[in-house]
């Protein structure tokens, strides 16, 4: 049995897998708001079943899904989740996953298709104040697996991950790969040590970025709810 327990699909035929729980607990999580995805419009919810790999790919299937993210909650404290991947790509279907990198290996990243790596912020101090966790064995391990198929995600909140925190990850990663990407997402508001940041700031913090370092810094935009429930 896997940890996902949420399925849903876009009108691309990509699908968001949710996956139970976290070996982090940020303070800002979504997951402490809804344990669904946020969005989509509507969600019906149920007790929470764990799948099977066989159910997911049947699922997937039937919703004629061929590409997937993996995240949640991070996929990679799923015991069964290099199985679910290896049946994944059998079956032909592209695989991204998000993490936060604490327990990511040399099989994980050789069986994804794309890593998107969240770093919240590079201080250990800081990271242990907002996660609960030490992000040293993540850093250790971006530094040895990190290659072509990695973009990067950071949260935005002043003033404790501000620009000044994303300009620090973004000089970071620019030591590894040429032109990197880093996706900015605006804080929802969880906890009132994080409020939701000024679009205006978070834009020019974007586009000072773009215009000084060598990344292409950018946020989604988008307020649709595109997102179709298929599971439960
Ligand atoms: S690492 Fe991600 S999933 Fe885990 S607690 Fe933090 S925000 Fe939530």
């Amino acid at each position: 049995m896997t940890h996902v327990y949420h399925i849903t699909k876009f009108p691309d035929l990509s699908s968001y897998l949710f996956f139970y729980g976290c070996n982090w607990d940020c303070e800002f999580c979504i997951l402490k708001k809804s344990k669904y995805d946020i969005h989509a419009e509507k969600i019906e919810t149920r007790r929470i079943r764990f799948l099977s790999t066989d159910e997911i790919l049947k699922i997937l299937k039937d919703n004629g899904i061929n590409e997937v993210f993996l995240g949640g909650g991070e996929p990679t404290i799923d015991p069964s989740l290099i199985d679910l991947m290896e049946l994944l790509k059998k079956n032909g279907i592209k695989i991204n996953i998000l993490t936060n990198g604490e327990n990511l290996n040399e099989k994980i990243v050789y069986l994804a298709d794309r890593i998107a790596f969240s770093i919240k912020t590079l201080d250990s101090k800081k990271n242990i104040d907002i996660t609960g966790r030490d992000n040293k064995k993540s850093l250790e391990n971006l530094e040895k697996l990190v290659n072509e198929k990695f973009s990067f995600e950071t949260v935005y909140s002043e003033p404790i991950i501000g620009c000044q925190n994303a300009i620090e990850i973004s000089e970071y990663i620019s030591k590894f790969l040429k032109n990197p990407v880093l996706r900015i997402d605006m804080m929802i508001e969880v906890s009132p040590r994080f409020p939701r940041p000024d679009e205006n700031d978070v834009d020019s913090c974007i586009k000072y970025i773009n215009e000084k370092m060598n990344v292409r810094a950018f946020r989604i935009k988008s307020k649709e709810k595109r997102a179709v429930q298929v599971y439960p």
